[in-house]
């Protein structure tokens, strides 16, 4: 059974403090530009005490209240993914020395990540991420030595926003694995708990009190209660998967294309999303060049060129792609699903296509 400690809020900067000694980056949420984002932070100040946020089909608003909570919001704008898969990384140099040998330079980085105040859905989309890149017939070097590296203070979900399906997926507001440490936020500061090693040897660090029976109780009961909250869904994913294959002549399809831009927003704020593009870029000189990796979106016309054929050449085509892919044939993949239900693709479509507004549609069938 797990040990429940108290944090206070007082003790959040000795938090920080030691992850720094012990050679991280430390990543928290902070309030940027209007929008509740990761960055790296120096000290517990500068978190987003006092904020909440709103969220709605192409809708995102944060706003500052009395509130005495550094956790009070729902999800930040952007997930983990961009420390772990860069959006742009360079993979390799190469010059040519002065007897015209080619000579390459591995351009990895090996920074280490702490992360303070993962969600739930943003810890499940690490897991799929590292079925993609870690546990497949190729493993990405890059992405595996930043994963194995980071250190992660997950923030269990005691609020949730009007996009939020992550309980129809069969996933919760609680925490269950993949982190060092776990809290809750209650008044005056955190239910914790640890994952393994490193978290308890953090909690020794802190030298945290156990926290009281009604500290737990109030902590789940917050939690909890978001369970109650959430008011999208959708069908149970074999359904789902089943629809999608059936229904590729749905008229669903065509009427999502009239509206659907193919800006890839949905692509780029999809914590699960993988695509990329390489690019070879040589210097004006010619003496030497990068090689590149960046995020590439299936919403892009280009992404399905293959042999001289645009194969999914209209907007109809790509929405159905994504969709089929995440919901469908990511399972037979990856041997798990494509989607946490976080809601970012719904928040941050410029036109309001929501996701689970279509899979509902297309899970009716045609003659319904
Ligand atoms: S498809 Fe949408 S709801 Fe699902 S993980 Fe991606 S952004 Fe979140
Ligand atoms: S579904 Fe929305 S976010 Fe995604 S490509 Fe189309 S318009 Fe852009």
């Amino acid at each position: 059974m797990s040990q429940f400690y108290f944090l206070p809020h007082t003790s959040l900067d000795d938090l920080i403090h030691y992850l720094k000694q012990e050679g991280f980056m430390v990543k928290a949420p902070i309030v940027s530009e209007g929008a509740i984002v990761y960055d790296d932070i120096e000290k517990a100040a500068e978190l987003p005490w006092g904020y909440i946020d709103e969220q709605s089909p192409a809708h995102y608003k944060v706003t500052k209240t009395n509130a005495k909570a550094a956790f009070g919001w729902s999800l930040p704008v952007q997930s983990v993914k961009p420390m772990l898969f860069k959006e742009k990384e360079k993979l390799w140099r190469v010059k040519r020395d002065k007897n015209g040998t080619l000579q390459f330079e591995s351009c990895l980085n090996k920074r280490k990540y702490a992360v303070l105040g993962v969600r739930p859905c943003d810890l499940r989309a690490i897991e799929i991420q590292d079925r993609v890149f870690i546990e497949n017939a190729y493993q990405d070097v890059r992405y595996k030595v930043r994963r194995e590296a980071m250190f992660i203070i997950a923030a269990n979900c005691t609020t949730c926003h009007s996009n939020c399906f992550c309980i129809s997926l069969g996933d919760s507001p609680f925490a269950d694995k993949g982190y060092d440490l776990a809290m809750t936020e209650i008044d005056h500061g955190f239910v914790v708990e640890s994952g393994g090693d490193s978290g308890r040897m953090l909690i020794e660090y802190l030298q945290l009190q156990v926290a009281s029976g009604a500290q737990t109780h109030i902590a789940y009961q917050k939690v909890n209660g978001v369970y109650g909250k959430q008011n999208k869904s959708i069908p149970p994913l074999a359904q789902v998967e089943k629809a999608l294959f059936e229904e590729h002549d749905h008229p669903k399809w065509e009427d999502v294309a009239k509206r659907c831009l193919s800006c890839g927003n949905c692509t780029q704020a999809c914590p699960t999303c993988f695509c990329h593009t390489e690019k070879e870029s040589p210097s004006l000189d010619g003496k030497e060049s990068t090689h590149v990796r960046e995020w590439d979106s299936c919403f892009g016309l280009d992404h399905s060129y293959t042999h001289g054929k645009l194969y999914r050449d209209k907007p109809k085509y790509r929405y159905r792609q994504w969709l089929t892919h995440k919901f469908s044939t990511w399972r037979e993949q990856f041997r798990t699903k494509g989607c946490v239900g976080c809601g970012r693709c719904i928040t941050w479509c410029p036109v309001s296509i929501d996701v689970t507004e279509e899979i509902n549609i297309i899970c009716q069938g045609t003659n319904k």
